[in-house]
């Protein structure tokens, strides 16, 4: 019996896709430069399906990779060859959700924005945000520990998650609650389907803010606009969300889809203020003061435009193509108080090598987003743009920063890790995934430091 046949016997032909034609669907995620065919991707629609797909692929001495919205940045959920991929778009149920309890429990293949707007609809929130939420999915979310604009405020995926289910890789179900069973939880939160399966995920919720402001200021230059992004955290401000675009971005999104946002300006801030009307209010008056202090060359918006560059920036990443058709979209986080050096190194090191760059980034928590633009048709403009991934990492590193704010390390990263970790730091990593996968069965070749 092939591995395909042993799938098919699990979840039905009708939910398995094993024709070399259509297998190259499977073969990508969000990262452009990576590609990898699978031998067979399978459609559970439960757990005990996944332990049967996980036992299979063992059988047939197979790798496995959980595929959920395939938006990841950092190549993560590229197939390994020959793999069992093992894709939970049939599990999006919500089992229950709890208003009074404040608590949700759903499958992982939910879709993060569905998600959030059903919350929405019976008058709770749930924070995290990716920009990638119309595509993304709470399995994916739990397995890269993803963030968003709104992480400074109210925390990442991490912070939400109460209780897990996964299949691990001897096809066992693991069930891990917070807080005895927290370091369980917390070691597959982030761990790129390398550790085991995600199956069910209960998920806390809270109560909106009845409350919110918009507003946005123009700098004359990024360092200017990065630098003031800590000052303005140090008056005792905490926005919802504080976003950083630079004049490329700026140029990029007016070429695609006008919004009146400056073409002429170094960078802009975004700035999302929310609670109690009250004190949304007096968070925004302090925001114009410490703004209005910040000198020349400064423009800040009213309301109504603020609105409008926010919708800008809800659909930044599409119009980054029409500076080049394709990108590679970096993540690094850096100390607040680094973040305006770090943009100029970047910016100097990808100018002195005639790379397109266009940064934009979550300032309050110190994540900058360099996305390289480039031709794929050109092998000089992939390669220049390419090597642009090491100089980020060692200036991200060289300023007290970490390999990654919110897109995992994947295939794309993982090399780095001997840079960014010590040699006991790398040994407690390869120890970590030998106890929980001594085969190397679940997405081998992701995160985890080259032995
Ligand atoms: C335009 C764009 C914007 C983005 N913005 C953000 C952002 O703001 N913040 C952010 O954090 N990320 C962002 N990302 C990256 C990406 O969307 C996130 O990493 C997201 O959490 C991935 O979810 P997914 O369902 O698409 O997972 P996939 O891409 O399918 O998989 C990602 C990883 O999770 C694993 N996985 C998936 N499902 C499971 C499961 N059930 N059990 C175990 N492992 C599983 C995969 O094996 C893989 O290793 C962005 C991506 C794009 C393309």
């Amino acid at each position: 019996m092939t591995l395909a046949d042993r799938v098919r016997a699990i979840v039905g032909g009708a939910n398995v896709v094993d024709e070399p034609d259509a297998l190259w669907t499977y073969a990508y995620d969000a990262t452009m430069g990576y590609r990898g065919q699978p031998a067979v991707v399978a459609f559970p629609a439960s757990e005990s399906q996944i332990q049967q797909l996980v036992r299979a692929a063992a059988a047939a001495d197979a790798p496995c990779l959980a595929r959920g919205g395939a938006t990841s940045l950092a190549a993560s959920a590229v197939p390994p060859p020959e793999s069992l991929v093992i894709d939970t778009n049939r599990m999006q149920r919500i089992e229950s959700f709890d208003a009074n309890a404040r608590r949700a429990i759903v499958q992982p293949g939910v879709v993060t924005h569905a998600f959030r707007d059903f919350a929405a609809a019976r008058g709770l929130c749930y924070p995290p945000d990716p920009s990638s939420e119309a595509g993304s999915t709470l399995g994916g979310n739990v397995a890269t520990n993803a963030g968003g604009a709104s992480a400074f405020k109210y925390g990442v995926t991490r912070d939400f998650v109460t209780r897990l289910r996964a299949v691990t890789a001897r096809g066992e179900v693991v069930e891990a609650a917070r807080p005895a069973a927290g370091p369980v939880v917390d070691a597959l939160i982030g761990s790129e389907g390398t550790l085991g399966i995600v199956t069910q995920i209960e998920l806390r919720l809270v109560e909106p803010p009845p409350a919110r402001a918009l507003r946005a200021a123009a700098f004359e230059s990024p360092t200017d606009a990065l630098a003031r992004a800590p000052r303005l955290l140090e008056t005792g401000l905490v926005p919802a969300k504080l976003e950083f675009l630079d004049a490329q971005t700026i140029q990029a999104i007016e070429r695609a889809r006008p919004r009146g946002l400056p073409e002429d300006a170094g960078a802009v801030l975004l700035v999302e203020l929310d609670g109690e009307p009250e004190a949304v209010r007096a968070e925004e008056q302090l925001l114009l003061d410490v703004l209005a202090d910040a000198g020349a060359g400064l423009e800040i918006v009213d309301a109504d435009t603020a609105e409008r560059w926010w919708a800008a920036r809800r659909g930044l990443s599409a119009s980054l193509s029409r500076i080049r058709p394709a990108k590679i979209g970096e993540d690094i986080c850096v100390p607040r108080r680094a973040l305006a050096d770090t943009y100029a190194r970047i910016r100097g090191e990808a100018e002195s090598r005639g790379v397109p760059v266009a940064i934009f980034g979550h300032a309050a928590d110190g994540t900058l987003h360099p996305n390289m633009l480039y031709d794929p048709s050109d092998p000089t403009e992939r390669q220049a743009a390419a090597a642009m991934l090491e100089v980020i990492a060692a200036v991200g590193l060289a300023a007290g920063g970490v390999l990654s704010g919110e897109h995992g390390l994947g295939r794309v990263k993982r090399g780095f890790t001997t840079q960014a970790m010590t040699p006991p730091t790398l040994d407690a990593m390869r120890a970590l995934k030998q106890a929980f996968d001594p085969d190397q069965r679940l997405n081998p070749g992701a995160m985890w430091p080259p032995v």
